[in-house]
């Protein structure tokens, strides 16, 4: 299939070479040039602007920092330069509005338009192992799911165009919540007197047991292998969870959910991240504790 992708980041990079492995033909465009050199040395073509790498797609994957620049990619480069019918996948973690605005304005244009956030890291995007949350009419998803094959451990139907949305940030509210939690035990059972390790062996066999502490445990040296045993260097950084939970207190707001765990995680991130933590892996909140 004739696949382009634009946004060739961290995440993207690995994306798009998991579809050229595919056999798919990429055409690859990104601001940055040293992005797009990468791309090119993983088998992309290369294309000077986004115009010219939609210009022959059958479908267009984006992954990029955030609603605004989807906005205006898609309304000024991608929708009425790609080829009528072709299908599009944004796979940006971005706010709601602003995706359901542009599948609204791609389907005016008559064509067929999916949100695709994915759950997992760069790790995930490298290895072809992401989990795709799929918003987007029944025929679209169908279109969409062996794009996103390649690249991915699971692809899930959310529903409607913006479900994809919607489960990523309540995912990741959840997450947060539940790593602070599991920061805040771990560092209460040590300071009670109780080794931490003894604890991790205690509570992930007890109702106690999660993700961030079973799979991910944010305390050096105890548990299982994180960030956390080399300084809190690579992981799901700080900064990119802010962005996460204000998408979703923001989600919360326009729809009066009330979400008073999720307001207090933000409220936690946004001070770690105004004080230098924002490139740390998210569970360094035990470092504050
Ligand atoms: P990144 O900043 O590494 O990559 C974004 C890329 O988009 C950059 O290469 C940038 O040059 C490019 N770009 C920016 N504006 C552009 C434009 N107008 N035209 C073309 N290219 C443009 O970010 P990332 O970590 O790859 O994240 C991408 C998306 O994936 C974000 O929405 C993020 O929230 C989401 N996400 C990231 C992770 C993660 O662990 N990094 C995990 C899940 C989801």
């Amino acid at each position: 299939m004739k696949i382009a992708f634009i946004g060739l980041g961290n995440m993207g990079g690995g994306m798009a070479a998991n579809l050229v492995k595919a056999g798919h033909e990429v055409s690859a465009f990104d601001l940055s040039a040293e992005a797009l050199a990468r791309a090119g040395e993983s088998g992309c073509a290369t294309f000077d602007t986004v115009p010219e790498a939609v210009a022959q797609a059958e479908a267009v994957v984006t992954m990029l920092p955030n609603g605004a620049i989807v906005r205006s990619v898609y309304t000024a480069d991608v929708i009425g330069k790609a080829p009528a019918g072709a299908l599009f996948l944004d796979c940006s973690t971005i706010d709601l509005a602003t995706t359901r605005e542009v599948a609204a304005l791609a389907q005016d244009a008559g064509y067929a338009m999916v949100d695709a956030p994915v759950s997992g890291g760069i790790a995930a995007a490298n290895g072809g192992t992401l989990t795709f949350m799929v918003g987007g009419e029944e025929d679209a998803f169908a279109r969409a799911a062996p794009v996103l094959e390649p690249m991915a451990k699971a692809v899930i139907h959310a529903g409607q165009i913006g479900s994809g949305q919607i489960a990523k940030m309540c995912n990741n509210m959840l997450l947060a919540i539940h790593m602070i939690g599991t920061c805040e035990a771990l560092a209460l059972a040590q300071k009670a007197g109780l080794d931490p390790q003894t604890f991790y062996e205690i509570s992930s066999k007890s109702t106690g047991y999660n993700w961030s502490l079973n799979d991910y445990t944010p305390a050096p040296g105890i548990g299982a292998k994180s960030p956390a045993d080399n300084d809190y260097q690579g992981g799901f950084a700080s900064a990119l969870m802010l962005k996460d939970l204000r998408l979703a207190i923001k989600a919360a707001g326009d729809v009066s959910a009330t979400v008073p765990m999720g307001q207090h995680a933000q409220a936690i991130y946004e001070a770690f991240v105004e004080n230098g933590g924002g490139g740390k892996d998210f569970g360094a909140i035990f470092t504050t504790l």
